[in-house]
């Protein structure tokens, strides 16, 4: 098992500085094409045969797509960084992400790892104690940062997939790494899974960086408690009118936006376990004298379970139709994206502590823990252990300069290490086969 561990170095290095080039160009979901072409780029002279565009994902099956204008600002902003306009045309209509086959050509497992390639719409620090804008490295992209640590398993993807080309004559079996866009709110992992790629896998692995703020090293091996979310977009139209002049002939969907927020939020908790819901943006009204004929909110619930979940969105139903009743409007839900409950196999417990035991960047394993967060990962974990396949999403742990989501989260570098060593561990644990021989 020692074997490689040299070359593991450079991954690791290889890995934090890519970390930092692709922090530079942080892209949100669907809008990803100067990310994937990154990708692309640096796989291309491996041996992994690479698929983009509808060959990785299912058009119809992704959720909360953005307009058409933003697909497009983005393409143009991909152009002028240099991509080219072929490769684009590969990504058309926001069909972004890549997904890496390598067949060693020896009988053995087929193991799938997932990245996560997606940025969010936040505007990042310019804080001098905020180390990307201190040690040059913010992102150059305005609103946009990766605020949720993608960028770092982008780098570990990447650096897992070289390592994979490098030593494929040492290992047996087939390797499936996808890199995955928009994560954020639930909306590509299902259209991934409707393709194909998680079919006939035999172990999957995802992960995250941060989450558990421990020292870096401490590695979770399985994670439980991943909540069911629903992402909604809700409008309400009423009917405006002179709020001085015949304010009686207005219809005040503002009014109908804000009764069904207050009231959303008083939906009871149910005995069976967690659940969650949230407001998080409203938008309504056009001026100081006029009644709102239009508002828009963007909603959110949560559950432990699938079924705690389905509770809340019942729930969300009710509410929302009262409030339009209340102040005469209609209103109109947009489903945006969505995650599901799922559950991570066991027994990557213990194949992760025995592939890991003797690896220095390791300074602690956690069996399980709680993520009490949401992922669309929960769409692969399900889908392979339907198969029969063995599903885990690892946490790799650091201390926080602040919270994932926020403009000045950054986590220790050190993490992404561990994780590059604990993914090649974990390979060369269950597909070593010709390596173990060659031990002997
Ligand atoms: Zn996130
Ligand atoms: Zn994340």
């Amino acid at each position: 098992m020692v074997t490689g561990l040299k070359s593991i170095e450079v991954l690791q290095d290889d890995a934090v500085a890519l970390r930092r080039k692709f922090h530079q160009t942080p892209e949100t979901g669907f809008t990803e094409f100067i990310t994937t072409y990154e990708i692309y780029t640096i796989l291309k002279d491996t041996d992994f045969k690479l698929h983009l565009g509808t060959e990785v994902l299912s058009p119809n099956h992704r959720y909360g797509v953005p307009d058409e204008e933003i697909i497009e600002a983005s393409r143009k902003r991909a152009v002028s960084y240099g991509v080219p306009d072929d490769f684009l045309d590969l990504l058309e209509g926001g069909n972004t992400g890549l997904v890496a086959v390598l067949d060693t050509g020896r009988p053995g497992p087929h193991i799938a790892m997932r990245s996560d390639i997606d940025a969010l719409p936040i505007l990042e620090s310019e804080g001098a104690s905020h180390k990307p804008s201190a040690e040059g490295f913010r992102s150059v992209h305005e609103n946009e940062m990766h605020a949720c640590g993608h960028d770092g398993h982008i780098a570990i993807g990447l650096a897992v997939a070289k390592y994979i080309h490098q030593n494929a004559s040492q290992l047996t079996g087939r390797f499936t790494l996808i890199f995955q866009p928009a994560e954020e709110g639930g909306r590509g992992a299902r259209s991934v899974v409707e393709k194909g790629w998680l079919d006939d896998v035999d172990y999957f692995m995802s992960g995250h960086l941060g989450i558990h703020e421990a020292t870096a090293g401490t590695v979770s091996a399985t994670t439980e408690r991943f909540l069911a979310s629903t992402k909604l977009d809700v409008s309400f139209n009423g009917k405006s009118a002179h709020s001085g002049v015949e304010p009686n002939a207005g219809r005040n969907a503002l009014l109908a936006a804000a009764s069904a927020s207050l009231h959303l939020h008083a939906i009871p908790r149910h005995r069976e376990g967690a659940t969650r819901v949230n407001v998080g943006t409203m938008n309504a009204g056009s001026g100081w004298n006029v009644v709102a004929d239009h508002a828009e909110i963007k909603m959110e619930t949560r559950g432990e379970t699938n079924a705690l979940n389905e509770y809340m969105l019942s729930e969300v139903e009710r509410i929302l139709q009262a409030s339009a009743l209340m102040h005469g409007t209609d209103y109109e839900t947009k489903f945006m994206g969505t995650a599901i409950g799922a559950a991570c196999d066991s027994k990557w417990q213990t194949l992760v502590r025995e592939a890991n035991h003797a690896n220095p960047d390791v300074v602690m394993i956690r069996d399980v823990l709680p993520l009490d967060a949401s992922e669309d990962v929960t769409y692969m974990i399900d889908h392979v252990q339907k198969r029969g396949g063995l599903a885990t999403f690892m946490i790799f742990a650091s201390p926080l300069a602040a919270g994932h989501h926020h403009p000045a989260f950054d986590f220790d570098e050190a993490a992404i290490r561990t994780a590059v060593s604990v993914y090649i561990n974990n390979i060369n644990h269950i597909a070593g086969g010709v390596l173990h021989e060659s031990d002997d």
